[in-house]
């Protein structure tokens, strides 16, 4: 099945080809069709890095009427870099057509934004400043179709539920709710039927939640050990995350990877925006190959090419496990996912690996080590 069989339209298909796309994944093949003819809610559930986003972005752009200078859709993710990455996912997939899709988040000027929104007509933003924005009478939903939750279950967490329950009042009675996520728990499912109306529910892979591309191996270290062993992992080809549960660690760790030679940089909330920015622009590239990062970078942000994820400790929960290790692995690529635990965590991780229904084996490397490692 190619993307034209799925009924998209030649401005999209030639853009899918541009980028390089061969055939659609299974995620798109399931979605793409009931967004463009049906008229029902969509819930779409498919492994990190099976191409959600232009799952629902391809028949958006397709949907969007490009004569009408409103605010057609609006689609809401949990941090600003992800923002920016589907907004720019969606400006490639747009090819010549001329939608404006802007990009709104905190930590920027206002000024600008307000200006970009009197044109938008695809918005992507945080609830925070979406909600700043809508307040003001800056952004105006009367002519909303799609709302869009990126990352769902995040985005009706406790964390967020206030904000975008405010945002959803402030759209039109008729439109069409759509909500992606690797993870839809049951109960989030059933909170998210409250915003939707009779919505399809499409489960691409129950039991695949991460992509079995990512090989996932546990060092069961005392905390001041990790270190050491942190560096043997390091000194492979590495090219990835590292993630901590404070933005204190994610500093002093890359500090001291740093002083130690290597090209680590901190990514967390306290920095700027522009800072954060700057930072996750110089990884992408390659500039810096480690990131040292809270769960900034948990989810959805899409470096095809990293090839490790670092628990530094254990992770609360399955959900968090998932998404941070789906940072590698990505659309077919290899990948390798390394969690530290203490001494005494190893009932707690194989609590998490079953919930995430994923194999956690021992590594090589926790074997190599002298005893009093
Ligand atoms: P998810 O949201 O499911 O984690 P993304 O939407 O971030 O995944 O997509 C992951 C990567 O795959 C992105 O780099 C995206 O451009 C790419 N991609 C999306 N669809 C396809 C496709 N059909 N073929 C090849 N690559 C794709
Ligand atoms: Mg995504």
């Amino acid at each position: 099945m190619s993307f034209k069989e799925l009924g998209l339209s030649k401005a999209s298909v030639e853009a899918v080809e541009r980028r390089g796309f061969s055939e659609p994944t299974d995620v798109q093949r399931e979605v793409i069709p009931l967004i463009l003819d049906g008229k029902s809610d969509v819930v779409g559930q498919s492994k990190t890095g099976s191409g959600k986003t232009a799952a629902f972005g391809l028949p958006i752009l397709d949907l969007v009427d490009e004569s009408r200078k409103e605010v057609q859709a609006l689609i809401l993710t949990p941090t600003r870099e992800l923002a920016i990455q589907v907004s720019e996912e969606l400006r490639s997939l747009r090819g010549k057509r001329k939608i404006d899709i802007y990009a709104i988040y905190g930590g920027q000027p206002i000024g600008p934004q307000i200006r970009a929104l009197e044109r938008a007509q695809i918005v992507v933003g945080t609830p925070g400043r979406v909600l700043d924005h809508i307040r003001r009478g800056t952004l105006r939903l009367d002519s909303l179709r799609f709302f869009v939750l990126d990352e769902a279950d995040r985005m009706l967490d406790m964390g967020f539920q206030e904000d975008i329950e405010a945002i959803f009042r402030a759209t039109p009675r008729e439109k069409r709710v759509m909500m992606f996520s690797a993870t839809m728990p049951m109960d989030v499912l059933l909170l998210a039927k409250k915003y939707m109306k009779n919505p399809e529910v499409v489960i691409v892979s129950r039991d695949e939640l991460v992509p079995g591309e990512v090989e996932q191996e546990f060092i069961e270290a005392v905390p001041t050990r990790r270190y050491g062993i942190l560096k043997k992992i390091l000194s492979e080809d590495f090219y990835g995350i590292i993630f901590c549960q404070t933005k204190v660690e994610t500093r002093e760790l890359a500090e001291r990877l740093r002083k130690d030679g290597f090209r680590a940089e901190a990514l967390n909330g306290d920095m700027s925006q522009p800072s954060r920015e700057r930072t996750f622009g110089r990884f992408k590239r390659g500039k810096t190959e480690i990131l040292v990062a809270t769960d900034v970078a948990a989810r959805g942000l899409d470096v095809p090419e990293i090839s490790h994820v670092v628990n530094y400790s254990i992770p609360m929960n399955a959900e968090q496990y998932i998404h941070r290790i789906g940072r590698t692995g990505r659309m077919g690529k290899k990948g390798k996912a390394i969690t530290f635990i203490a001494p005494g965590e190893l009932r707690r991780l194989r609590y998490i690996a079953r919930q995430a229904g994923v194999d956690v084996r021992k590594s090589e490397l926790s074997e190599e080590l002298p005893k009093e490692y």
